[in-house]
């Protein structure tokens, strides 16, 4: 698999794919993702025999906006409001309560979802024209580096997703900063591409 161009119709194609139970690798602002319909479970499936992930390691759902939380989340605490309104679009993964729709595959069995709003203009579209939420965990086969270029994907995973985007090289280069909201106080699980005193100032 060769990785497309970001044209409006690859986007389009992209999202349909994706809305059929498709995988498709994708830019965002921190590294490529691997994605799959979060509310469909065959779908996510085969992001963790692509990548050969073991199940206990929970995915990210990656949204375009609000509404899209609201769909993942059965609640979104007060302090999570207020991130995502400073924060997002950006490198900051959010730990809320999950809604039973979103399958167990998804979180490893955790009450608790993952949620970021991506910054990249192509992943951001993409998941619009998917009409659904992306889980996406980083796309490289387990135990490598995470991917800052499309070429490294086809590389790596080529024979194993259905399509590859290419949005060039990642503008940050390191995962999410992902925060635990559940906690109180919040607790930061993953250093990342957000800055713990970016965060502590919300
Ligand atoms: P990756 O998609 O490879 O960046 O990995 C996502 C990471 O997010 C996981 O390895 C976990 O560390 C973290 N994560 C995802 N979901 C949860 C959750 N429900 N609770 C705590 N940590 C999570
Ligand atoms: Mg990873």
């Amino acid at each position: 698999m060769k990785p497309l161009p970001p044209t409006e119709e690859n986007l389009r194609l992209a999202g349909e794919c994706l809305a059929k139970g498709g995988i498709v690798a994708l830019p965002t602002e921190t590294v490529y993702g691997l994605g799959a319909d979060a509310f469909n479970a065959r779908a996510v499936a085969r992001v963790f025999e692509a990548k050969a992930r073991p199940t206990f390691d929970p995915l990210i759902v990656h949204v375009a906006s609000m509404e899209g939380v609201a769909r993942v989340a059965s609640e979104v605490p007060p302090k999570a409001r207020s991130l995502m309104e400073r924060l997002w679009p950006g490198p900051l993964t959010l730990i809320m309560p999950k809604r039973d729709e979103v399958p167990d595959l998804v979180t490893s069995g955790l009450p608790t979802v993952a949620i970021r709003c991506p910054a990249h203009p192509v992943a951001r579209s993409i998941i619009v024209y998917s009409g659904t939420a992306i889980a996406a965990p980083s796309a490289n086969p387990f135990g490598y580096l995470s991917p800052t270029r499309a070429q490294h994907v086809a590389r790596m995973l080529g024979g194993r997703v259905d399509l590859i985007i290419d949005g060039g090289p990642c503008r940050v280069g390191v995962e999410s900063t992902v925060l635990d909201l559940t906690a109180d106080p919040p607790r930061i699980l993953r250093p990342g591409g957000m800055e713990r005193e970016a965060i502590e100032a919300v």
